[in-house]
């Protein structure tokens, strides 16, 4: 019997990041797996095997986009700031005119984009269907959410509860066989579902046991809706049918505490926690409780700059001990699906917030972590990626170093790089990305 070819990929640094960085590193890959990781010296090869050196470069895990819509792609880029209440009616537009075929090559071209990116695994967000498709094909890792959305209307909730599950049942089975991407419930927000509808979106997670992603306090418009009913939210969906929280006036406290009183964040566990996209506008009450659930934000600055909805409070975050992952959201609110521009988004918005508390290594390691093992983590995959460790998937990254001759790796990748950079995107041992050379 024939031994498996294995790839042994080296560069001038690897970063395995539940590790040391290791000078002159190497990894070696044995069928999809990670078979050794060390020095280049010390790694033993067996005889059939291929050999890449990526000089001046760092490898790193492949990169966790934590939230994402892969469909809406070829909507964007989005090229100029727009503000928050336009773009929604105008997306909701663009995507009622889109054909049907439009959806199948957009998700696809967003999933390749990842790739070539750097980025292996994802939280994503599937309205129309070929999101899972997309994912499966470039064997990606991570979550797709079949979302949840338009569930205002009391009398219309059972219709729409089975046709979701049915949606769910189409969805579940072609992901059966993939250890790598599962399905998961998206209910979009706390304004486009009742709360009655977030109750039984909660109740259907937990019986399922699927896990789930919720869009919450990206705007101030929301915050003042979940606490009173009113506002110009309030005024936009009383013509188009209303929302409960309209009729009770609100539920006094904001969408975080009210997505925790529906239900959303039970029945979860540090291994499979709720994700929360933005949270941009949270009081301390809720940056407390989201610490105690276990709850992780999504970062997502760019799309928050791109739309003007303000600055998530990183800094409090950090503080209270809140988990954390980053996120493009979609191209038709950000300029590209790069997360190092994103993990330089969110560097310097942490730099601002802490002042003269920031610390600059400290800030970086961590940012690598989120994008890396903390993102997997909080897919529920921290035990098959997101580090570069022996016996995990072998997802990584291989990234052009600006400085190469400086040691502040991890600096040079969360302020000095952009997704150009990457040379290499190996996904589950296969190189699904980087010229041959
Ligand atoms: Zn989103």
């Amino acid at each position: 019997m024939r031994a498996e070819p294995a790839l042994l990929l080296t560069a001038d640094w690897v970063l395995p990041i539940t590790a040391p960085p290791i000078r002159d590193g190497a990894v070696l890959i044995v069928g999809e797996r990670i078979r050794a990781v060390g020095p280049r010296r010390a790694i033993e090869t067996p005889s059939n095997t291929v050999h890449r050196h990526y000089d001046g470069a760092a490898m790193l895990p492949g990169l966790v986009n934590l939230h994402t819509h892969l469909e809406y792609t070829n909507f964007g880029p989005l090229p100029e700031r727009q503000p928050f209440w336009e773009w929604m009616p105008a997306l909701i537009r663009r995507s009622h005119q889109a054909p049907t075929d439009f959806w199948p090559a957009s998700a696809s071209a967003g999933a390749g984009q990842l790739v070539a990116a750097g980025a292996t695994c994802v939280g994503d967000i599937v309205t129309f269907g070929p999101g899972l498709a997309a994912a499966q094909t470039h064997n990606l890792a991570g979550i797709s959410y079949v979302e949840a959305v338009g569930m205002r209307v009391r009398a219309r909730l059972d219709e729409q509860m089975a046709e979701l599950t049915a949606r769910l049942g189409r969805s579940v089975r072609p992901a059966a066989g993939s250890r790598r991407l599962r399905v998961g419930l998206g209910p979009h927000t706390i304004y486009t579902l009742s709360t009655v509808a977030l109750e039984r979106l909660g109740d259907l997670a937990q019986a399922r046991k699927l896990p789930l992603t919720i869009h919450l306090a990206e705007t101030v418009e929301e915050v003042e809706f979940s606490h009173s009913g009113r506002g110009s939210l309030a005024e936009g969906l009383a013509t188009k049918g209303g929302h409960d929280l309209i009729e009770t006036g609100g539920c006094g406290v904001g969408p975080a505490l009210l997505a925790d009183r529906c239900g959303l964040f039970e029945g979860l566990s540090s291994r499979q926690p709720a994700i929360v996209a933005h949270g941009v506008h949270l009081d301390e009450e809720e940056i407390a409780l989201l610490a105690a659930r276990g709850v992780v934000v999504a970062l997502c600055p760019r799309s928050n700059a791109m739309l003007d909805t303000g600055e998530a409070p990183i800094q409090r975050f950090i503080e209270q001990g809140v988990r954390l992952g980053l996120g493009t959201d979609s191209l038709a609110s950000n300029e590209s699906l790069d997360l190092f521009a994103e993990a330089a988004a969110a560097y310097a918005l942490w730099q601002r917030q802490a002042g003269s508390a920031f610390d600059p290594r400290a800030a970086a390691r961590r940012i690598l972590r989120c994008l890396t093992i903390e993102g997997a983590q909080a897919l529920g995959l921290g035990r098959e990626l997101g580090s570069i460790t022996v016996g995990k998937y072998a997802d990584l990254a291989v990234v052009a170093l600006p400085h190469p001759g400086d040691t502040d790796i991890a600096k040079q990748l969360c302020t000095g790089v952009r997704a150009d950079a990457v040379r290499c995107t190996v996904v589950a041992g296969t190189i699904a990305h980087g010229a041959v050379s």
